[in-house]
């Protein structure tokens, strides 16, 4: 066989017999080495070989972005955070490039590079993730402000706070409470400034947000809720020296933390044949409208997402991750669409660690019921929403428990009902000694209210639970 044929099995049947075909050995060129285009890149390897090329801007080798702060903390070394060893590539013929993309030519196949280089492709991924949001206030340019998205966000920070006493930080979500916590670790005094009443207000109802914001100030964080930014104003040295807010508060410091959420870095595609709203516009098997460009992670955006209670731009790893391995199977000649499963996510607010399954949303939907149930200490808390009618469980938001993602997955792929969660809550808990303690008052406090007779029952071994 020639050295531009491989062979690759497909899934198409014909008369019960699986075929095998030859496919032509393809260029397909990746841009971006984040966890999206990596994924993609093994995959496409593990299935395939074709000739793969990633064109990343930002650093040499994949890292893990949400280890950033670690670096900072002085816990990782960049090298640390780099999941495969350098001689990963080669060994994998997985070719990278270290160049920013400025355009791309999809009449001719080929992209531009601002060193004046191009490269040719057969198929092309743009995997070109986020960058931070900045909304035009008057000092966002100014040297001492900046936001925590890419490597050299985190070099520009050292160098920034090397002598920083106050810092302000504009925008709560989590990249925020991280960088207060970078912060807070070399004694920079943080100020919050949240513009919603309570914390993370797009994603956390209010009793949640009001743990995270006690949680904050516990850690001395001055956080100012329903404040605004206005204006960053420069010193005599041209640097960021104090903030004004929109109530005309004047708030001296050294550093401002711009971390009002991320959007699509996609700037390079203007002009382009390809199609963009806020993302780079794709369908569910992540092709955009031009034939052999396709678009995944962060940067993507589904004209219509294959699950309608999601937003049509997902900017986490394990959804990138997800998009990249499926994207990998149709390179390969299995088309397959986007199947995201159930909604998940995790983060660590400092101490109090955070989970999600399925939809706890701010505000209740129609015919939803919802229950609550907080540990004296504040720091505990769990807030469970289900159907009304079927009493089918529909969210779950832990704070400061840590529970087994394979139990949560499992309630919602199968439809349990809050009853049943409830009564099986040892199973989920990743700590059965910590947790015995809570299962108890938790469902107590649940019947209670709901009129129920729940009995929490006794955690089953997971060799139990796997065979039910
Ligand atoms: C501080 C921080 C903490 C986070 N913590 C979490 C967390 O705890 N959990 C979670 O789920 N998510 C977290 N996230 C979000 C998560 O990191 C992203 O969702 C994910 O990294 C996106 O991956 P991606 O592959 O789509 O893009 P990216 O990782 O952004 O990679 C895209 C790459 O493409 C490069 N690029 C862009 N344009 C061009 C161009 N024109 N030419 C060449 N190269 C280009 C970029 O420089 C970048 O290297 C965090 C993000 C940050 C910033």
């Amino acid at each position: 066989m020639s050295d531009r044929f491989n062979v690759i099995p497909l899934t198409f049947e014909d008369h019960g017999l699986l075929f095998i075909r030859d496919l032509k050995k393809m260029h397909i060129v990746i841009i971006g080495n984040g966890i999206s285009g990596i994924t993609c890149a093994r995959h496409i390897r593990k299935r395939s070989d074709h000739k793969i090329t990633i064109v990343s801007a930002e650093t040499d080798h994949f890292f893990s972005r949400t280890a950033l702060m670690y670096i900072y903390m002085g816990h990782m070394k960049y090298e640390h955070t780099k999941p495969y060893e350098d001689g990963f590539w080669q060994k994998n013929r997985i070719e990278l490039r270290r160049a920013f993309v400025e355009k791309i030519d999809t009449a001719s196949k080929e992209l531009l590079l601002k060193d004046g280089g191009s490269i040719d492709y057969d198929k092309l991924v743009i995997a070109t993730g986020s960058k931070s949001n900045m909304f035009g206030w008057p000092g966002q340019d100014l040297p001492g402000v900046q936001g925590l998205y890419s490597y050299q966000d985190l070099e520009t920070m050292e160098e920034s706070t090397k002598n920083c006493q106050r810092a302000v930080i504009v925008g709560g979500g989590l990249i925020g409470v991280e960088m207060a916590e970078m912060l807070l670790t070399r004694n920079i005094q943080v100020t919050f400034l949240v513009r919603e009443d309570h914390f993370w207000a797009n994603v956390l109802p209010k009793e949640e947000g009001e743990l995270v914001a006690r949680h904050l100030i516990e850690h001395h964080v001055d956080l100012r809720l329903g404040a605004e930014l206005k204006e960053i104003v420069a010193g005599p040295d041209g640097r960021a020296a104090k903030v004004i807010t929109n109530t005309g508060e004047e708030i001296e410091c050294q550093f401002v933390g711009l971390t009002a959420g991320v959007s699509p870095n996609i700037r390079f595609l203007e002009g382009s044949e390809i199609e963009t709203q806020r993302g780079v516009l794709i369908n569910e098997f992540f092709e955009t409208g031009v034939p052999d460009v396709y678009s995944i992670g962060d940067c993507a955006q589904f004209h219509a997402h294959p699950d309608p209670e999601r937003r049509p731009i997902e900017q986490v790893w394990y959804t990138g991750r997800m998009m990249g391995e499926t994207l990998a199977k149709s390179l390969t000649g299995e088309r397959s669409s986007y199947d995201p499963g159930v909604w998940f996510n995790s983060a660590k607010f400092f101490d109090i660690e955070y989970q999600t399954y399925g939809w706890v949303r701010g505000e209740l939907g129609e015919n939803e019921a919802q229950f609550y149930w907080e540990h004296k200490d504040g720091r505990m808390c769990l807030k469970m929403v289900w159907d009304k009618d079927s009493r089918k469980l529909k969210g779950i938001n832990i704070f400061g428990i840590r529970f087994r993602h394979e139990i949560c997955s499992h309630w919602f792929q199968n439809g349990v009902s809050v009853d049943h969660a409830l009564e099986h809550f040892r199973d989920a808990n990743f700590d059965p000694e910590f947790f015995r303690d809570h299962a108890n008052e938790i469902v107590t406090q649940f019947n209670k209210e709901q009129g129920t007779t729940i009995q929490a029952a006794a955690k089953r071994s997971s060799a139990i639970f796997d065979r039910s």
